[in-house]
């Protein structure tokens, strides 16, 4: 079997393992790194070429998705990562950072359960920051952090390991007084990120290492090996050793939430029903087998498929074929067809489950933040009432 269709098949079998799933994002300040973090990820876990994904050319996937560049314009990336022996997917979705396209940054945050907050350690917390980060934690999602562009501090400004150090905890400190202060009442003390549990991680996206104190005990590599290569312009060498997508994978498959868990106190938060019905239920547990409910994060418009509607399931399953209801508009459509994300590429299967994101082409009318469930079980409140001033608003009767 092919390299490709090796991997098709690893995802197709992860989709169905709840707790081998991680849907998370990326908040950062503009600039501070977040398309070439995701760039790098990406090309790190094979899911594109390591010689391009700094230029943000090509996929060695799909062809097509190369002239369109990859994280830029794609709703959801995904990534196959091995931690301690298993493999995890992992989906990472795009959530704007700019502070003018708030409707699309809480809808992209409603299909997330965790984030990486990227901060550049040049420039440490900025307004962006705060806002995007307050913008997760108001939706119960959980960060985790990476302190970017360490390079800059060591070849730049040429700090002594001493100011480093001092930089480091002023950015740890200032997320936490974020964190304390915005994040849900009972993980305030839980979601504290911390330099010795590996919640923190510190590197460079652009020359492609990061560290953590995990890696750190598992590799032995230190700190002054860090600023010896960075000094010694050994960047690419330190990348082999300390690489960024294994430090900061690592990281998030150990500190951010899988579906079933982040749904139990997810959804009461993002849902105003009746947490007792069936679909409440179903939700809760993010069950496979319960009625579908799902939100549209992004529609992307394909040459071949047209209007293609990213969706995070959080109960039921969509099959191809399927008759769906499209809460908002109060409209029926079919899903013509139904795929999963390998890299940014899409691909066909017969049916997604609860707890992932995919693709359904087929609902012409479905917009960004649409509820979509089953004709025969109508989710009632939807999400959200799509009022949103970015796009036409449409008045639901
Ligand atoms: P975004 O706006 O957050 O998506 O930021 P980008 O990923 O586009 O990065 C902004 C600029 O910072 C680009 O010129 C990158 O090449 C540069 N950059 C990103 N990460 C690093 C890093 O770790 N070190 C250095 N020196 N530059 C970086």
């Amino acid at each position: 079997m092919g390299r490709r269709a090796k991997m098709v098949e690893k995802i197709k079998k992860l989709m169905e393992i709840h707790d081998r799933i991680r849907n998370i994002g990326i908040c950062a300040h503009i600039d501070h790194g977040k398309t070439t973090l995701s760039d790098n990820l990406l090309a790190g876990a094979g899911m594109i070429s390591k010689e391009l994904a700094g230029e943000q050319l090509a996929l060695d996937f799909d062809e097509e998705e190369a002239a369109r560049g990859i994280t830029i314009y794609a709703a959801n990336v995904s990534m196959v990562h091995e931690y301690e022996g298993k493999e995890y997917l992992i989906n990472l979705i795009d959530t704007p950072g700019h502070v003018d396209f708030g409707g699309d940054v809480t809808r992209a945050m409603r299909a997330i359960d965790g984030t990486i907050v990227v901060v550049c350690a040049v420039e440490g917390v900025m307004p962006q920051t705060e806002t995007v980060l307050r913008q997760a934690l108001k939706e119960k999602v959980k960060p985790v952090l990476f302190i970017n562009k360490v390079d800059r501090l060591i070849n730049e400004l040429k700090l002594t390991p001493e100011e480093l150090m001092n930089r480091f905890t002023k950015i740890i400190n200032d997320v936490n007084k974020l964190i304390l202060k915005m994040a849900p009442e009972e993980f305030r003390d839980k979601w504290i990120v911390n330099v010795t549990d590996g919640s923190v991680a510190f590197g460079s996206a652009y020359y492609n290492w990061a560290i953590s104190v995990p890696f750190m005990k598992k590799k032995g590599v230190s700190f002054k090996d860090i600023i010896k290569y960075c000094e010694e312009d050994r960047q690419r060498e330190l990348a082999e050793k300390a690489p960024l997508h294994e430090v900061i994978l690592d990281m998030v498959i150990k500190h951010l939430p899988d579906p079933p868990t982040a749904q139990k106190y997810r959804i009461p938060n993002i849902w105003k029903g009746d947490l007792n019905s069936e679909i409440g239920k179903a939700m809760v547990n993010c069950d496979p087998d319960g009625p579908l409910a799902g939100i549209v994060t992004k529609i992307i418009m394909d040459k071949h498929a047209g209007a293609v509607a990213a969706c995070r399931l959080f109960s039921g399953r969509v099959k191809q074929g399927d008759e769906l209801y499209l809460v908002g508009i109060k409209q029926k459509a079919r899903a013509q067809q139904v795929a999963i994300f390998m890299g940014a590429e899409r691909i066909q299967v017969q049916s997604v489950s609860a707890g992932n994101i995919c693709a359904i082409s087929g609902l012409k009318e479905a917009s960004a933040g649409e509820t979509i469930c089953k004709p025969d079980c109508i989710i009632d409140p939807p999400f959200e009432s799509i009022t949103h001033v970015s796009e036409p608003v449409i008045t639901v009767a």
